[in-house]
C-alpha cells in the first residue's frame, strides 16, 4: 500500500491510498480542477478512485466532495451528519458508523474512529493492508484512549502538528480564534503531537507524516524538532513534513517494495 499526500492544511486536504486492487481518498478539500491537476501527477484520473473517505465536513476537508461526485461520480464515504452537512447525493454515498470497518477490497480495509473536534463528528482513518496499517488522523483537540488503542502499532502515521503554542499565542489572530484553536475541540499543538505519538510509537512504527501545518502559527523545523524531542529513543524511523502543494513522496505499507512493484512507485512528473 502506497500512502501519498495531494496537499493537506486549511486551504486543503487529500491523501492518497493505493493497493494492487484500490484506490481511495481520504478527505477531498480541493475544487474538481485541483484534485484532477493533483492526481493527473500521478497519471491517475479521478474516474479511478474506488471511493472517497471524508473525515468531516468542514471546507479544507469535504468541500469538493460533492463538486465531484455530480462531475465525475465518485463514490463517497461519510457519516451522516458530515454527508448532511456537505449536501452529498445519496445515490454516490455510503453512511459510515464509526468503529464499523469497511472491506474496500480484497486488500484493503479502513476504519472510522471517532475523534473530538467542535462543531463536527470528525473521525481518524486506519486503513489496513496485508498485516501492515497506516494511520490519517487530523483537526483534533485533543485524543482518546480509543484512539491511542487503535493507532498503537501503525507502520505508518499520519498526523497533524497544526501549531507551535508560543508563535500562536503571540501571533495576529484576536484571542477567541486562539482559544479555539488551541481548545479540546481545536487541533493539536506541535507539543501535544509529539505527546500523542509518544504514546502510540512502537517497535512496528517506521514513519511518520506531519500534516496540516498553519501556515501562521508553524514552520517545518518547529515541528519536527518539538515531535522528535518527544519520541527520541521510541522511534528512529523517517519523519516528513507534508505542505499544501503535493503530490509529496509515497510511504510504502504493508511489504517492502521490489523491482517488480515499480507500477505502484510513483515519479513525479514537473
Ligand atoms: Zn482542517
Ligand atoms: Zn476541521
Amino acid at each position: 500500500m502506497t500512502l501519498t499526500h495531494l496537499g493537506t492544511g486549511s486551504r486543503g486536504n487529500a491523501t492518497l491510498l493505493e493497493t494492487e486492487h484500490a484506490k481511495v481518498l481520504i478527505d477531498q478539500g480541493f475544487s474538481g480542477a485541483q484534485l484532477e491537476k493533483r492526481l493527473g501527477r500521478l497519471n491517475i484520473h479521478p474516474t479511478d478512485i474506488d471511493y472517497i473517505f471524508i473525515s468531516h465536513h468542514h471546507g479544507d476537508h469535504g468541500g469538493g466532495a460533492a463538486v465531484v461526485q455530480k462531475r465525475w461520480k465518485m463514490k463517497v464515504q461519510a457519516n451522516h451528519r458530515t454527508a448532511e452537512e456537505l449536501g452529498l447525493l445519496p445515490e454516490l454515498t455510503h453512511n459510515f458508523e464509526s468503529l464499523d470497518m469497511i472491506h474496500v477490497s480484497q486488500d484493503l480495509a479502513i476504519l472510522p474512529v471517532p475523534v473530538p473536534h467542535s462543531g463536527a463528528d470528525n473521525v481518524a482513518f486506519i486503513a489496513s493492508h496485508n498485516g501492515g496499517r497506516a494511520a490519517v488522523i487530523t483537526d483534533l483537540g485533543s485524543w482518546t484512549d480509543e484512539l491511542v488503542t487503535h493507532v498503537r502499532g501503525c507502520e505508518h502515521i499520519a498526523i497533524e502538528a497544526n501549531y507551535d503554542h508560543d508563535r500562536l499565542m503571540n501571533g495576529p489572530y484576536p484571542y477567541s480564534l486562539k482559544d479555539r484553536i488551541s481548545g479540546r475541540g481545536g487541533h493539536l499543538s506541535n507539543e501535544q503531537t509529539g505527546r500523542f505519538l509518544a504514546q502510540v510509537c512502537t517497535p512496528a512504527t517506521k514513519s511518520i507524516s506531519l500534516t496540516h501545518l498553519s501556515e501562521k502559527n508553524n514552520q517545518p523545523h518547529l515541528a519536527e524538532s518539538t515531535v522528535l524531542y518527544h519520541i527520541d529513543g521510541i522511534f528512529s524511523g523517517d519523519i516528513t513534513i507534508s505542505l499544501q502543494d503535493g503530490p509529496e513522496d509515497s510511504h510504502y505499507i504493508g511489504r517492502t517494495v521490489h523491482a517488480n512493484d515499480a507500477e505502484f512507485v510513483h515519479s513525479k512528473k514537473q
